[in-house]
């Protein structure tokens, strides 16, 4: 008997994770090699803190009380803090779905956990654990915003497993961030996305817009078959099946549950901002995405707004933690 093989489909949202996680990687390498006056020609050379929509949340107090942006942050990306709260309005947090790279990184661990545990993987904390752990992120969402505001720096560096990723090979991240990425890397291989179930604070503050976002999943009733693949397939543990509306404040928009490779039943989970209103195909969703992302960029480049020339870079004053402005001449000590 001849098996014929499935042909594998296509997964636009892997495309797009690989984009961003390869773009966040080369600027990161980029930096380092400028130093040196070997940099990657028309490749940003910007502090990883001055691309990270995370940053303009953390910088806005100071930017609100002071006119300052906390060192190492800059317009940049407070400018991606808006653009990724448009998107979340729209859709929910794509950012987390499809491109920040350490959701991504997790993922990509998480296939081998796949492999090795098949389906007792992800569903090793009891429910009523991950219920209470599932707070966990709106604590230190609070305590971030919070020790940055009163110290006027990125305190949160120290712990912050995004920039480990991108930088533990240069010698700059502080023990506890490096400490913290190994956890989330072996965590990994057992549940899916534990950063971002447990600790990212902005995955909470994300998590919050799909309680108003305007294009919703939607199941249709009429064509469930409750075969629960839906909610098998979400990475979040969310169960899907026995919602009509998706509406969990843990939700990243990652649109696996109304894939194809998922639901068997065509039409039944969809994209919609009313159940009487035309679905939005994730291909759609990825082209708004998109669009958002780089015509924003550019659009604030020839404006003249956009800036991710960091104070280390040259430019810019910043607090000194006791309320003086001081003028930053030298490199920071909170290295990059
Ligand atoms: S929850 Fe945090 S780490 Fe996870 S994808 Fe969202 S921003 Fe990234
Ligand atoms: S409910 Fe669907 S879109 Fe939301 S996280 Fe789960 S699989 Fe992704």
């Amino acid at each position: 008997m001849v098996i014929i093989a499935k042909p594998k489909k296509f997964n636009l949202r892997l495309m797009v994770q690989i984009f961003f996680f390869t773009l966040i990687a080369l600027i990161s390498v980029n930096k380092t090699l400028a130093a040196t006056g070997m940099g990657i020609p028309f490749l940003s050379t910007a502090s990883l803190h001055a691309l990270c929509p995370f940053g303009g949340v953390e910088t806005l107090f100071s930017l609100v009380t002071t006119g300052l942006f906390i060192p190492k942050t800059q317009i940049s990306a407070v400018i991606l803090m808006g653009l990724v709260f448009l998107l979340a309005l729209l859709f929910g947090p794509v950012f987390c779905g499809w491109v920040c790279p350490l959701g991504a990184f997790q993922e990509w661990i998480g296939k081998i956990g796949k492999k090795l545990f098949k389906k007792r993987y992800n569903h090793f904390v009891p429910t009523k654990v991950d219920k209470v752990l599932r707070y966990l992120r709106y604590g230190v969402l609070v305590w971030v915003l919070t020790v940055t505001a009163v110290s006027g720096t990125l305190l949160f560096v120290n712990l912050d497993p995004y920039h480990a990723l991108f930088k533990f090979w240069t010698g700059t991240v502080a023990l506890p961030a490096l400490i913290l990425l190994v956890f989330i890397t072996i965590g990994s291989l057992f549940v899916e996305r534990p950063w971002c179930k447990y600790t990212c604070p902005y995955g909470a503050l994300l998590g919050l817009f799909n309680k108003i976002r305007i294009f919703k999943i939607r199941r249709k009733t009429e064509t469930c078959v409750s075969c629960q693949k839906c909610s098998r397939s979400c990475p979040m543990n969310i169960d899907v099946c026995r919602n009509e509306t998706v509406s969990s404040l843990s939700c990243i928009s990652c649109y696996e549950c109304t894939s194809d490779r998922n639901c068997p039943k065509a039409e039944t989970l969809l994209v919609q901002a009313t159940q009487k209103s035309p679905q939005v195909s994730i291909a759609v969703v990825a082209i708004v995405m998109l669009t958002v992302f780089i015509g924003g960029i550019v659009g604030s480049m020839a404006l003249g707004i956009w800036s991710s020339k960091t104070n280390d870079q040259g430019s810019g004053g910043k607090n000194n933690g006791n309320g003086q402005k001081i003028k930053v001449e030298m490199q920071e000590e909170v290295t990059d």
